[in-house]
């Protein structure tokens, strides 16, 4: 099962489209404006937005701009109605992952959809408060800004994030990202802590919780 968020003022497409989602196997939500995309995006991202072009106010192609410079690995689906719109989409720097022109059979769409979230589960995609990390890739970002990070700060962070709300202890973070027969100071776990928590700047989204490990915070 996927979150899935599709934006489209047309309740006679939106309608069919979230029931056949959910049939599926999915959890939908629905935007009905660009605003409303955004701010969904911004409060829980989804793993896939089913965006459409023709929106009132901020419309589709705005949207992808904006949630592509917050989210630089969501996977966006399109739907687009006239030709002048296909071609703006085609021709979106930070593009959509994938297009539909209405109008679309279910059945097609349904199948693309399937498509791109495969593609996302085999990433090693993780995202939380602002930070995202593709694990293949070994890239990382903060609010759309890319990371230079160390191998070792990589691994940490990569951690920390797969366990996003829970507490890591020390030691377990020690044999994880060091090595499973390390037992010595953990001093250079700090001094790297350290580093990483000024790189990913503030707020910071790991708490040290004393005497214990740390967390990163899941939201
Ligand atoms: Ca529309």
């Amino acid at each position: 099962m996927a979150r899935l968020l599709v934006c489209e003022d047309d309740d006679a497409i939106a309608e069919p489209l979230l029931r056949s989602l959910a049939r599926d196997g999915h959890a939908v939500d629905l935007a009905v404006s660009g605003e409303a995309a955004l701010s969904a995006i911004a409060a829980c991202p989804p793993e896939l937005l089913i965006l459409d072009v023709g929106l009132p106010g901020i419309d589709g192609i705005e949207v992808c701009r904006v949630a592509r410079r917050s989210h630089p690995a969501l996977a966006i689906l399109m739907l687009t109605a006239r030709s002048s719109e296909l071609d703006e989409v085609v021709g979106l720097d930070a593009g959509a992952d994938d297009y539909v022109t209405k109008p679309f059979q279910l059945s097609v769409l349904l199948a693309r959809v399937r498509a791109l979230l495969r593609r996302e589960g085999s990433g090693g995609r993780l995202e939380a408060s602002g930070v995202r990390v593709e694990s293949d890739a070994r890239r990382a970002w903060r609010d759309g800004r890319e990371l230079e990070l160390s191998p070792k700060e990589f691994d940490l962070l990569a951690l920390l994030l797969g366990n996003a709300g829970r507490v890591l202890e020390r030691d377990r973070i020690m044999h994880e990202v060091w090595d499973e027969n390390w037992w010595g100071s953990t001093k250079t776990l700090d001094v790297h802590m350290g580093t990483l928590r000024r790189k990913l700047g503030d707020p910071s989204p790991i708490t040290t919780v004393r005497g214990v490990g740390f967390r990163f915070e899941a939201e």
